[in-house]
């Protein structure tokens, strides 16, 4: 549904957008700004997402990637 349209660093490249910087996560700095990584692997983005989840009274399971959401 949203996999190639959000813009994430990976999504970038693929439009030919020239980056001024790496294509690691501006986040954590520890893997490539893929959406996957965006929404399922980054723990940074994960604290914010839980602490939503948290403040909204909802649980939330650990996703293995954005596709399997489909
Ligand atoms: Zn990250």
């Amino acid at each position: 549904m949203f996999l190639g349209k959000i813009g994430v660093k990976e999504e970038l490249v693929k439009r030919e957008v020239q980056l001024n910087s790496s294509l690691l996560c501006v986040l954590c700095n520890l893997g490539q700004e893929t959406c996957n990584h965006f929404f399922v692997e980054c723990m940074d983005i994960w604290k914010i997402w839980s602490g939503w989840c948290k403040s909204w009274g909802v649980t939330w399971t650990f996703l293995e990637t954005v596709k399997s959401c489909f």
